[in-house]
């Protein structure tokens, strides 16, 4: 059985590993030449985590983890505490590290694993066909490849999930710009062993430890879309947006470099219930797109991975069952975790100020009992619980 995957990100990337392990012949196709990853880095929740364990991925991506083993956050303006709390009561609960790694890192890891030479660079899709006995897949330098199925992990731009939909899809501006980066960890600025938050104005700015001694940054602006900013305003802009804010994150816009520091408007899609059509199956972003606010679109791309290959090997009934039993394993997880981040980005940015700042008030007297709680039934509602 021979299954082709277009897209070598993390969800195309997972899928064929997970799909190989499962004696599935397996083809990756990627549009770009060279995997520039959008975003400096990442949080791999233990959701996500357990997933790449099983991958067989354990100890490589314990070396490329920051350790974050508390979680705080600060007042915007005075740069006090608003409440701190360990996660190790999360990791005993579900039985894993949350691991905050640099993006391109993770990329690698999972490209070398699979080997770097039997991925098909430089090779577009730009239209799928499929009969009753498999798929075929024009690429846009003319040429073609065919396979038993199709699994389309081309990203949130996807095009195959219009082929799947049978119509497009549109991307939901949610709000927000978020800029992102890695800098070298200053412990003056945030605690090396903690993911630190200041928020405020229903700004956000955060940082992640990640391997290397290094800090994953990350500003929230809520704004409008397709304003005229790019790299060579990026310091001005930040310093212009958290202008009043406390003494750290003035610091951080000084130390962060603007030519390695993205900035993305964030979107998401609405949530929908259709990622198989016959043989072709959607996964990762392009079949549920999501606000970073959670932490969970990388997380939940590896947890289809997961799920794909489990229901195929394990199903009798031919491709398209068990494609269909993948679709109806994932589609309720997905949609509840883009509405669960859609609803903590309306939160976080001050969608209605006054529940916003009915939260700040709420962080005083947090003790991380809700916020864990909350985290652990994310992790929890994954496939490997
Ligand atoms: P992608 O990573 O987009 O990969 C798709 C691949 O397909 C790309 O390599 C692309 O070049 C290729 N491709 C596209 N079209 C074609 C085509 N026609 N033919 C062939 N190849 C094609 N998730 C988390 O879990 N934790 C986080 O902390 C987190 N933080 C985030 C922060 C930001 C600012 C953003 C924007 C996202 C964040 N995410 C996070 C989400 C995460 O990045 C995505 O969910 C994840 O990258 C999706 O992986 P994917 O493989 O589905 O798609």
């Amino acid at each position: 059985m021979k299954a082709l995957i277009i897209g070598a990100g993390i969800g195309g990337m997972s899928a064929a590993l997970a799909l190989r392990a499962c004696g599935y012949q397996t083809e990756v196709f990627e549009s770009v030449k060279q995997i520039k990853s959008v975003g400096a880095a990442i949080s791999i929740w233990p959701n996500g985590v357990k997933c790449l364990n099983a991958l067989g991925l354990r100890e490589e991506i314990k070396a490329l983890a920051g350790n974050m083993a508390w979680m705080a956050y600060h007042d915007f303006a005075t740069g006090n505490v608003l409440t701190r709390f360990s996660l190790s009561p999360l990791v005993e609960r579900v039985g894993e590290y949350p691991s905050p790694v640099a993006r391109a890192e993770l990329q690698q890891m999972l490209i070398n694993h699979y080997a770097a030479e039997d991925i098909r660079f430089g090779k577009r899709a730009i239209r799928v066909e499929q009969h009753s006995d498999g798929v075929r897949v024009s690429f846009d330098d003319g040429s073609q490849a065919c396979g038993d199925f199709l699994i389309a992990a081309d990203g949130t731009h996807s095009v195959i999930r219009d082929y799947v939909r049978g119509k497009p899809t549109e991307r939901r501006y949610a709000g927000y710009v978020n800029w992102n980066g890695l800098v070298t960890i200053d412990k003056s600025v945030a605690p090396d062993d903690q993911w630190t938050t200041f928020v405020g104005e229903g700004k956000r700015v955060s940082l992640m430890p990640v391997g290397g001694n290094r800090f994953y940054f990350f500003f929230d602006v809520p704004l409008a879309k397709g304003l005229a900013e790019d790299r060579s305003s990026l310091k001005q802009d930040l310093r212009r947006y958290f202008s009043g804010w406390a003494e750290p994150v003035r610091k951080l816009i000084e130390l962060i470099d603007p030519q390695t520091t993205n900035r993305v408007e964030i979107h998401d899609i609405e949530p929908f219930m259709e990622f198989v059509k016959g043989r072709v199956a959607l996964l990762g972003d392009a079949a549920h797109s999501t606000t970073p606010d959670i932490g969970q679109g990388g997380c939940t791309a590896m947890e289809d991975a997961i799920v794909l290959a489990s229901t195929l090997s394990s199903h009798s009934l031919g491709i398209e069952d068990a494609l269909l039993r993948y679709q109806n394993r994932r589609n309720e997880r997905a949609k509840d975790l883009i509405l669960k981040a859609r609803k903590r980005c309306d939160l976080t940015h001050a969608r209605d100020p006054q529940l916003t700042a009915d939260w700040y008030l709420e962080l005083r007297s947090e003790t991380g009992e809700r916020v864990l709680e909350g985290m652990c039934q994310t992790i929890e509602g994954g496939p490997l619980g």
